[in-house]
C-alpha cells in the first residue's frame, strides 16, 4: 500500500511553499457524500467540504455520470472560438436562478479568482472609471487583481507588491467589534461613518466604479454583516451612479441557508461572482451580471482558453439540478438550525468559545483565552488536531475560527457523528487533557 508519508515526502521535494497551507499529514485518495478517505484507507468526515467547493458531496452519482458522459463526447474545444452545449444550456440557467432581476448575461472562468478580476474589468469598463472599493477581511482570489481587493493575510502581500492601483479597503462591519453597550443601530451608523470616510477625503464617489463584498465574509471567519449596514452601502451606491458587486464564491449555491449569501439582505446585486462549487469542485467560474454592464466589454477582454470549457459546464449543470432536486439550500438551512443548537449548547458550556454564528451548514466558532477573551491560536491548534484523530477534517480561519462548512448532502446521522467528534474534543480541552 503506498503511504502517506511517502507520498508526502516526494511531494515536498517538487511542490512550493505557496501550494499548500498545510494541515494533515494525509493523501486524498476517495471521497463519497461527507466521508473523504486517504491512501492508507482511514475515513474522515469532511467538515470544511473542499473549502465550499464540493456543497452537492465528493462524488455524487449524477454528477460523476454528467461528467462521464461529457467526457466521452468532447473534453475540450475552446469555447473562446466555439459554443458547446452544456455552456450555452448553464449560461441561461445562471441567468435563472442569479439574484438579479431583469436581463443578465454571463462571463465564464476557471476560478473564483479570475471571476473577481472580471467584476473589476466590467466595472470599469461599463462606468468608466477606476476606482474600486473593497473590504477590510475580504478574501477575493489570488490572481493580481482579486489579491489586491483582499485584505485578509500579510502572506497574501509579502513579496510580491506592488498590487493594482485604485483599490481602497474599507472597514467591514464585523459584529465582534461592536463596543460594550454599543446597540445595533449605533453600531450601523458608526461603521456606515468609517465607511464613508475615504469618499468625504480623497476618494471622489463619480469616480468609483464599483463596490465588492462578500456579503457573508468566508476567510474572514464566517462573517455577516448588519443588513442595514448593507443596505446603506448600496443606497449609496446608487446615489452615485457605482455598481454593487458581490462575490459569492464561498458563499453561494445554498452555503448559507438561501441560495445566494446576499439573498439575506433583499438588496440586488448588478454583479455578482461565483466558483467553488458551482461545478462541484471543477474548475468553473462566472462573472454573472446585468446584460448592459456584461456587454461592455468585447472579446478577447476576458476570456481563457478552458473557461466554459464542456466537462465542467455539464458538471455545473448536474450540480444545479441536484441543489434543486435534493432540496440542499432549504437542506442547509434546515441543518443549520441543528448545528446552531449544538454550538449553543456547547458555548454555554465552554467558556473558551468566545462566540459563534451558524448562517445555514457556514459556521465560524470563535475560540478565545477565558480570561483574557482573546484569539487563542494554540487552543485552536489542538482541537483541530484532536478532531483530525477523532475522525473528522475541520480547519481554521485567521488562526483561532473552526470552520464549519460539511457538505450540504451530510446526513443526520453523520453531522452527529460530528457533534459527538467535536463535543469530545472540547471536553477534553475543558479538562487540560489536550
Ligand atoms: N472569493 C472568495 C470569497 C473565496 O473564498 C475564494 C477562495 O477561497 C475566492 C474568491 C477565490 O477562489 P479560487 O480559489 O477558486 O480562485
Amino acid at each position: 500500500m503506498v503511504k502517506n508519508k511517502e507520498l508526502l515526502q516526494m511531494e515536498d521535494a517538487s511542490l512550493s511553499k505557496t501550494s499548500r497551507i498545510k494541515y494533515f499529514n494525509i493523501v486524498i485518495d476517495s471521497g463519497q457524500g461527507a466521508v473523504i478517505k486517504d491512501v492508507e484507507g482511514h475515513e474522515y468526515l469532511d467538515l470544511l467540504a473542499s473549502a465550499s467547493s464540493t456543497n452537492t458531496g465528493h462524488c455524487h452519482p449524477r454528477i460523476v455520470k454528467a461528467i462521464q458522459d461529457q467526457a466521452a463526447k468532447i473534453i475540450q474545444y475552446t469555447p473562446a472560438y466555439f459554443a458547446n452545449t452544456p455552456a450555452a444550456l448553464l449560461a441561461q440557467k445562471l441567468g435563472e436562478v442569479a439574484p438579479i432581476s431583469g436581463p443578465v448575461k454571463v462571463a465564464w472562468g476557471n476560478s473564483g479568482s479570475d471571476a473577481n478580476d472580471g467584476i473589476i474589468k466590467f466595472a470599469r469598463a461599463y462606468t468608466g472609471r477606476q476606482n474600486i472599493v473593497s473590504f477590510m477581511g475580504a478574501y477575493h482570489g489570488s490572481t493580481y487583481g482579486s489579491m489586491s481587493a483582499s485584505a485578509v493575510s500579510l502572506n497574501m502581500s509579502r513579496k510580491i507588491g506592488p498590487f493594482l492601483p485604485g483599490i481602497v479597503k474599507v472597514p467591514y462591519p464585523d459584529p465582534w467589534h461592536r463596543l460594550p453597550n454599543e446597540s445595533e443601530t449605533d453600531f450601523v451608523d458608526r461603521m456606515f461613518a468609517a465607511f464613508l470616510e475615504p469618499f468625504q477625503t480623497y476618494l471622489p464617489a463619480e469616480e468609483t466604479a464599483v463596490i465588492m463584498m462578500e456579503a457573508i465574509q468566508g476567510d474572514g471567519g464566517i462573517v455577516k454583516a448588519p443588513t442595514a449596514f448593507v443596505k446603506k452601502v448600496v443606497n449609496f451606491a446608487h446615489q452615485h451612479g457605482i455598481l454593487f458587486a458581490v462575490d459569492e464564491v464561498n458563499q453561494g449555491l445554498g452555503r448559507s441557508g438561501k441560495m445566494w449569501a446576499i439573498q439575506h439582505f433583499a438588496v440586488e446585486p448588478d454583479l455578482m461572482s461565483v466558483g467553488k462549487s458551482l461545478a462541484s469542485g471543477l474548475p468553473l467560474s462566472a462573472v454573472v451580471g446585468r446584460q448592459k454592464i456584461m456587454d461592455s466589454l468585447a472579446a478577447p477582454g476576458h476570456l481563457f482558453t478552458t473557461s466554459g470549457n464542456p466537462i465542467t459546464t455539464a458538471a455545473a449543470l448536474a450540480t444545479l439540478a441536484v441543489i434543486k432536486d435534493e432540496k440542499l439550500v432549504e437542506r442547509s438551512a434546515k441543518l443549520g438550525q441543528v448545528a446552531a443548537e449544538f454550538f449553543e449548547e456547547q458555548a454555554k458550556k465552554h467558556d473558551f468559545i468566545g462566540s459563534w454564528r451558524m448562517y445555514g451548514l457556514d459556521g465560524g466558532i470563535d475560540i478565545v483565552d477565558p480570561k483574557s477573551k482573546k484569539p487563542d491560536v494554540v487552543a485552536t491548534n489542538k482541537l483541530i488536531y484532536r478532531i483530525f484523530e477523532l475522525g473528522a477534517i475541520i480547519i481554521s480561519l485567521r488562526g483561532n475560527i473552526l470552520r464549519f462548512q460539511p457538505p450540504l448532502v451530510i446526513t443526520k446521522e453523520q453531522l452527529h457523528q460530528a457533534f459527538a467528534i467535536l463535543a469530545q474534543a472540547f471536553d477534553e480541552l475543558a479538562a487540560g487533557e489536550l
